[in-house]
């Protein structure tokens, strides 16, 4: 099995005393549901190979020659409140695998038994959430959004126990790696800053190697991650992408999205989108996310302040410093990539009042985001009446839409067109599809979960006959409510 897998074990090897090793127990009757075969491909796997092994592979019945599997140690704030010991409690690493790019991805197994972190749970994860993250995920690659990604997922022939018996799951899940602010937080909270310092390196080493000669290293790690966090959420933001679970423990420390849980994308325009059951409170809706990540980046600063500086006096400015960069270069990024959206090049001072001011026409009527700006491109190629009909107040629209092409200009219009229709989707994973599918595949059916997948591989391309899959929900559907993966 060595030869299917190549896995290593960097994390295993370097990180001894932050993590337990850990066999997977395995399950009864494994089967495949699903297997991506351009992930393996990429990965440098035998696809057909990997193919034919999965189920024993990916529900962990066959662990391969050479893999150190382990559980995690990781801490977090959820819901702003310090949870000192969270760690893989339903999820095992199984290792390492150097892709045909030279990248190293970690391979991880969600829902594969009870580890030291279960805590109360039972280590499993039911079929319905597996497929959840599998869909969202490959999603989030396809809008070119940087993600966690799916390599299979297996159902496990038992039967996992919630609100009723639901099937049984496991999520074979690759990662630029699992490394969270959380793992950070394990290790400064008790103090244990030999071990915030080997994480800090292993970090910078697999993640931001030129940082390696850094005169403070920590200090650039703090700034490299809160880039990439800049223009994670602002990705999310322009796609209209709500994570819904914010934590912590979820926010990676190479910039990638990682655990959909109860995440969804926005229909309708709105700050204050929330779809999770369990964010009574908001703090995690649409328009909270930009701030979230900053308060997320200054838990992970305060584990790096004694390598940043020796006196405290001197370290908390300078991380300051970086978190105010944060902020700065979100709004630069979102800005800019608002003005992809609208088909605007350059730079005018009257670019963020235009912004706004569609922003909030679109939440005062509620106008479905991803819709939108496909119909400005067609108002670009001569037909504004699509986009004129999302509003009801015709003559705010119109006194907007004169600003915008005043300020598009008369460059070649149906080339601007084109342009913002490579970076507006047109399919989303809409979340009436994302629940007729999957209440399909509990049935058994997999087929519509296939046909919305082959859909969302190229959402930027009309496709003949995938219409529907471009339209927001009936009105009968929703208020939608989504739920965490456990
Ligand atoms: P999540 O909500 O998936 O980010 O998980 C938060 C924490 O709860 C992590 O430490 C998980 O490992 C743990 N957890 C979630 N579901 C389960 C479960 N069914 N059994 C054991 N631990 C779980
Ligand atoms: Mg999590």
């Amino acid at each position: 099995m060595s030869a299917l897998l190549p896995l290593q074990n960097t994390y295993a090897e370097t990180l001894d005393g932050l993590y337990y090793p850990l066999e997977p127990e395995g399950f009864p009757e494994p089967t495949l549901v699903a297997f991506n075969a351009a992930l393996a491909d990429e990965l440098g796997l035998d696809s057909e190979a990997v193919r034919k092994a999965a189920a024993s592979l990916f529900s962990g019945n066959t662990v391969p020659d050479g893999a150190r599997p382990l559980a995690q140690a990781y801490a977090g704030h959820q819901f702003g409140h310090l949870s000192p010991q969270l760690g893989d409690g339903r999820a095992l690493l199984l290792g390492e695998l150097v892709g045909r790019d030279g990248k190293r991805r970690d391979l991880q197994l969600k829902g594969s038994g009870r580890t030291p972190f279960s805590r109360g749970g039972d280590g499993l994860a039911t079929l319905g959430p597996v497929l959840r993250e599998y869909l969202m995920g490959e999603a989030m690659y396809h809008l070119g959004i940087p993600t966690t990604r799916a390599l299979a997922a297996v159902t496990t022939g038992d039967t996992v126990v919630r609100d009723g018996p639901l099937p049984g799951a496991v999520l074979a899940r690759v990662a630029a790696s699992h490394l969270r602010v959380g793992t950070f937080q394990f290790f400064a909270i008790r103090d244990d800053q030999e071990k915030v310092a080997r994480l800090t390196a292993y970090a910078i080493n697999r993640h931001y190697p030129t940082l390696l000669d850094a005169k403070n290293p920590a200090l650039e790690l703090l700034r490299s991650v809160a880039r990439a966090q800049a223009h994670l959420i602002s990705r999310w933001m322009l796609v209209g992408f709500v994570h819904g679970v914010m934590n912590t423990d979820n926010m990676t420390i190479s910039g990638e999205t990682i655990d959909y849980g109860p995440c969804a994308f926005m229909d309708s325009y709105s700050k204050s989108t929330v779809f999770s059951s369990i964010d009574r409170g908001g703090r995690y809706a649409y328009g909270n996310q930009p701030a979230i990540g900053k308060w997320n980046l200054a838990r992970l600063a305060e584990t790096l302040l004694p390598q940043i500086a020796d006196d405290s006096d001197e370290a908390i400015p300078l991380a300051h410093a970086v978190l105010d960069e944060y902020t700065a270069r979100y709004e630069a990024l979102w800005l800019d990539g608002m003005r992809g959206k609208l088909g605007l090049t350059g730079e005018q001072p009257e670019d963020e009042p235009l912004v706004s001011t569609l922003l909030s026409l679109m939440e005062s009527e509620g106008v479905d985001f991803t819709s939108l700006f496909r119909q400005l491109s067609t108002s670009l190629r001569g037909d504004p009446d699509p986009a004129r009909e999302l509003f009801s107040e015709a003559d705010e629209f119109l006194s907007w839409e004169s600003q915008w092409l005043k300020r598009v200009g008369e460059q070649d219009r149906v080339k601007t067109a084109d342009a913002m229709d490579r970076i507006n989707p047109l399919y989303i994973p809409r979340n009436h599809k994302v629940e007729e599918v999957l209440a399909a595949a509990h049935s058994g059916d997999y087929a519509p979960l296939q046909r919305l997948q082959t859909v969302l591989e190229q959402p930027f391309v009309s496709q003949p006959g995938a219409e529907d899959y471009a339209q927001p929900a009936p009105p009968t559907f929703g208020p939608y409510r989504t739920f965490c993966g456990t």
